[in-house]
C-alpha cells in the first residue's frame, strides 16, 4: 500500500496524541486487513483505557486555549486541514479502498464528502450567532451566547472511514471543542491520516486526538465514565447506541446518536421509472448496500411492479463485482458475519415466499464479495422488513394503495431515510409529511451533504449532523439575566 501512495507518510499505524505519533502503554497492536483480498494491510497501535485517559487528558488541557481563538483563526486551519485533504485526495481514497473495500470511484467520492464538512463547519465557525431577548423586567437585559461544550469524544464505524470522522469532528473544531477520535478497529488507517493532515493544517497539539483500539467496549467506558469527556458523538449500529445511552446516562452525558436504518424506498404508479431505477440503483448498491441510508425495502404499486422489476433487473445485472482497486461496482462485504446476515435475511424471505429475480448467492470471486441480488414477491413477515441487511440484496414488496404503503413503510423501529418516486404534486406533500423518518428524498435517492441536516427519528438516534444544526451539538447554550 506505501508503495502506491505519492505521500507515504500518510500511512501512519501509531495512535495520534497531542500532535505526537504513539504507541499505547503495552505497546501492543491489531492487524487491519483488505477486505478483498483478506491480507493483513497494517498493525496498528492498540490502546489501552489507560491511554485514551492520556489523550483525553490532552485535549481538556489543550482546549481553552482553543476556544479562546478568534472564529476566524481556527476556521483558517480548519480550511488548510481541507485544502489538504482535497489536495491528497487520491493517496486518501487508496488508503480508505485497502482497508475497507469500496470502489476507488466511491472512496474518492467519499474524501470530497468527508472534506466538505472541514469547508463547511469552517465557514460556519463565524457564524456561531447567540442572540439578545428584550427583557422581562424594565431593568433586565437577556444575552444568549453559545460555547463549546468542551472535549468531545466520538466512536465511529468502518463503512466511511472518513467522512463519519469528519462529520463530527469539523464542527466539533470550529465550535471551540478538543476531539478525541477512536476509529473502527477495522479502519483506523484512514482516521490516522486525517491526523497527518491537521498537524500540517497547524492544528495545535491535543485538540484532535485520534485513538484507535481493538477494545470497542472499552474505549466506549472510557469515553462514557471520564468526566473530562463532556460529550459523546457515535455513529453505528441502534444496539451499541443503546449500550452507550445506558453508560452516558451515570454522568447524564450529552450524546449525539447516528444509528441504524430500515430505508423504504417507494415508487408510486406516476413515477418516471427509469429515474426510478435510476435512483434504486444509487440508493440501493453505493458502497455495496452497506450505508444506513441505503434503500433496504423497495415498495412498488401493483401498476408497475412487473415493469420497474425488469428494468432494475437489467441495470442489477450490468454490475461488476470486484477488488474496489480493479475498477469494480461492487466490492466485497467488511466480513463474514456482514455475508452472513445476507445469505439470512434472503433464507428468511425464500422461505416465506419470495423469489430470487437475479443475484441471490456468495459470488464465484469467494472471500467476502456477493452477487447483487433482487428478491420479488417479499412481504412484511419477512425479517428484511424489520432489519437492515446491509448487503447488496433489494427486496421488492408491491402494494395497492397510498395508504397502506405509508403503513407498511414506518412500521419500523427505525427513522432515518425514507425515499419515494412520483409526480403527483398533492401526494408528494402528503407522503412526505407522512413518513416518520428524519430525511426524505423525492425523485432522489441521494441526500446526503454536509449543507443539511442528517440524523434519524425514532430508534435511529439523537441530533442532526451537518449544516448549521450539525454545530449545536457541539454547543452549549448560556443565558446572561443582567440588571443595569
Ligand atoms: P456496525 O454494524 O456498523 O459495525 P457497530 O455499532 O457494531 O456497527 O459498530 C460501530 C462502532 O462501534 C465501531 O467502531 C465498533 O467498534 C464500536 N463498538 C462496538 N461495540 C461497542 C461497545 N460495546 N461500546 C462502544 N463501541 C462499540
Amino acid at each position: 500500500l506505501k508503495s502506491m501512495l505519492s505521500d507515504p507518510s500518510l500511512l501512519q499505524t501509531q495512535a495520534f496524541i497531542n500532535n505526537q505519533w504513539v504507541d499505547g502503554e503495552n505497546g501492543a497492536t491489531f492487524d487491519v486487513s483488505n477486505p478483498a483480498r483478506g491480507d493483513v494491510i497494517a498493525q496498528v497501535a492498540d490502546l489501552s483505557r489507560a491511554d485514551l485517559a492520556r489523550a483525553i487528558d490532552g485535549a481538556e488541557a489543550a482546549q481553552k486555549k482553543w476556544a479562546a481563538l478568534t472564529a476566524k483563526e481556527r476556521c483558517n486551519i480548519l480550511r488548510n486541514w481541507y485544502n489538504l485533504m482535497m489536495e491528497h485526495q487520491s493517496d486518501l481514497a487508496m488508503i480508505l479502498t485497502a482497508e475497507m473495500g469500496k470502489p476507488l470511484t466511491e472512496a474518492m467520492g467519499e474524501i470530497s464528502y468527508g472534506a466538505s464538512f472541514v469547508e463547511f463547519f469552517a465557514e460556519e465557525a463565524k457564524r456561531n450567532y447567540g442572540e439578545t431577548i428584550p427583557g422581562h423586567q424594565a431593568d433586565k437585559r437577556i444575552t444568549v451566547i453559545k460555547q463549546p461544550i468542551g472535549v468531545a469524544a466520538s466512536i465511529t464505524p468502518w463503512n466511511f472511514p472518513n467522512a463519519m470522522i469528519t462529520r463530527k469532528a469539523a464542527p466539533a473544531l470550529a465550535a471551540g471543542c478538543a476531539f478525541v477520535a477512536r476509529p473502527s478497529e477495522l479502519t483506523p488507517l484512514s482516521a490516522l491520516a486525517l491526523g497527518v493532515l491537521a498537524q500540517r493544517a497547524g492544528l495545535p497539539a491535543g485538540i484532535l486526538q485520534i485513538v484507535p483500539s481493538n477494545d470497542a467496549s472499552a474505549s466506549g467506558k472510557e469515553f462514557c465514565e471520564n468526566s473530562k469527556v463532556r460529550k459523546l458523538t457515535f455513529t453505528g449500529s441502534t444496539r451499541v447506541g443503546r449500550i452507550l445511552l445506558g453508560q452516558a446516562a451515570e454522568q447524564v452525558k450529552k450524546c449525539s446518536m447516528e444509528l441504524g436504518g430500515n430505508a423504504p424506498f417507494i415508487v408510486f404508479d406516476d413515477a418516471v421509472l427509469d429515474e426510478a431505477v435510476i435512483g434504486a440503483m444509487a440508493c440501493k448498491f453505493r458502497n455495496n448496500g452497506q450505508t444506513c441510508v441505503c434503500a433496504n425495502r423497495i415498495y412498488v404499486q401493483a401498476g408497475v411492479y412487473e415493469e420497474f422489476t425488469k428494468r432494475f433487473k437489467v441495470a442489477v445485472e450490468a454490475m461488476k463485482v470486484g477488488d474496489g482497486f480493479a475498477g469494480a461496482d461492487l466490492g466485497p462485504l467488511i466480513s463474514k458475519p456482514a455475508l452472513a446476515k445476507v445469505e439470512d435475511h434472503i433464507a428468511d424471505a425464500l422461505s416465506k415466499g419470495a423469489v430470487v429475480a437475479t443475484g441471490g448467492k456468495p459470488h464465484d470471486l469467494g472471500g467476502t464479495f456477493f452477487e447483487p441480488t433482487i428478491l420479488t414477491g417479499v412481504t412484511q413477515d419477512m425479517t428484511v422488513s424489520k432489519e437492515e441487511t446491509f448487503g447488496p440484496m433489494a427486496p421488492l414488496f408491491k402494494f395497492e394503495n397510498v395508504d397502506d404503503v405509508i403503513a407498511m413503510a414506518n412500521d419500523t423501529i427505525f427513522g432515518l431515510a425514507a425515499y419515494f418516486y412520483a409526480k403527483d404534486l398533492s401526494r408528494v406533500y402528503k407522503v412526505a409529511e407522512a413518513l416518520e423518518y428524519g430525511i426524505i428524498g423525492v425523485n432522489t435517492g441521494i441526500i446526503s451533504t454536509e449543507v443539511a441536516p442528517f440524523g434519524g427519528v425514532k430508534q435511529s438516534g439523537l441530533g442532526r449532523e451537518g449544516s448549521r444544526h450539525g454545530m449545536d451539538e457541539y454547543l452549549e447554550l448560556k443565558y446572561i439575566c443582567m440588571s443595569v
